[in-house]
């Protein structure tokens, strides 16, 4: 009779025994699952869509009653203190990448004496008439621009007398100009000082890379006619700005020249004629405020 109570007790307890392993490796394999698959989560989520999500709470507690401020206080620090992490690092990558834009954008590409056009630049050109040549990406508009400001004005004339200009032909405008200097008694160092003024030195020079235009006989009667008045309105439309407006000497380094414009694409020239702005300005601009 005692054995087989105490059998059927050690029987019982063994069974318990089973039991209470089998609830524990249960809670055990569950509260693994629930771990990993909140780590996993966590990972896959998105930066963009959690600092979103915070900004839209941030903004909902702000707006409401003490009562709900103090109730989250903790969280809200945490949160805070996590977006504005994440808001500057997205920043950050956000200004790197408008930087790398601006820098990338061949419309833009600025070219002065400090700005030698680059050795591995590459472009294609196309023929604006038998003699003249403009970047492809850009000749439609330019053709356009002539075109318009022809009809416009009811006939102005207008014409590009230089376009694209290699290296070679670019020494020779600049090497003319410094004889022609020299021979009004200048030295040579005098010469080729204003020479770059109104010449660009070679390799300094935007027609080089296909992307300015000289109209007319480049002088600065052109500043009088109708086609300048035209363009002054009206060519940032088609993408083009007056590159070394009067009065920005100081800083283009060049001379006022009605006659040079320079394509920079129309997103570019219309904040440049609405701002006023040389170049080396709207670069400048473009940096501190991306
Ligand atoms: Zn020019």
């Amino acid at each position: 009779m005692y054995k087989r109570e105490s059998l059927s007790r050690r029987k019982r307890r063994l069974r318990y025994a089973r039991i209470r392993t089998f609830i524990i490796l249960v809670l055990i394999v569950g509260c693994s699952v629930v771990f990993f698959q909140n780590n996993g989560r966590g990972k896959n989520e998105q930066k963009p869509a959690n600092s979103y999500a915070i900004s839209i709470e941030d903004s909902f507690y702000s707006g409401n009653s003490e009562g709900v401020i103090e109730d989250n206080t903790g969280t809200k620090d945490m949160n805070t203190n996590d977006m504005g992490k994440e808001a500057e690092v997205d920043n950050e990558e956000e200004r790197e990448n408008i930087k790398e834009k601006s820098i990338d954008d061949w419309r833009i590409m600025l070219i002065n004496e400090d700005n030698p056009v680059p050795d591995d630049y590459t472009f294609e050109l196309s023929s604006l008439d038998e003699f003249r040549e403009f970047d492809s990406r850009a000749i439609d508009d330019l053709k356009m621009l002539i075109e318009d400001c022809r009809r416009e004005t009811g006939g102005a004339t207008i014409w590009a007398q230089s376009a694209y200009r290699d290296r070679s032909s670019q020494e020779r405008l600049y090497n003319n100009k410094i004889k022609q200097y020299m021979n009004s008694g200048m030295s040579k160092e005098e010469a080729e000082k204003l020479a770059s003024t109104s010449v660009s030195r070679p390799g300094t020079s935007e027609h080089e890379v296909g992307l300015a235009v000289d109209f007319n006989y480049a002088n600065v009667e052109f500043e009088n006619t109708k086609a300048f008045k035209w363009l002054a309105d009206n060519a940032h439309k088609y993408g083009f700005i007056l590159r070394y407006p009067e009065g920005k000497q100081s800083i283009t380094k060049v001379i006022y020249e009605p006659w040079h414009f320079r394509y920079v694409g129309k997103e570019h020239a219309e904040v440049i004629k609405s701002k006023g702005f040389c170049l080396e300005e709207y670069i400048e601009y473009l940096k501190n405020n991306s």
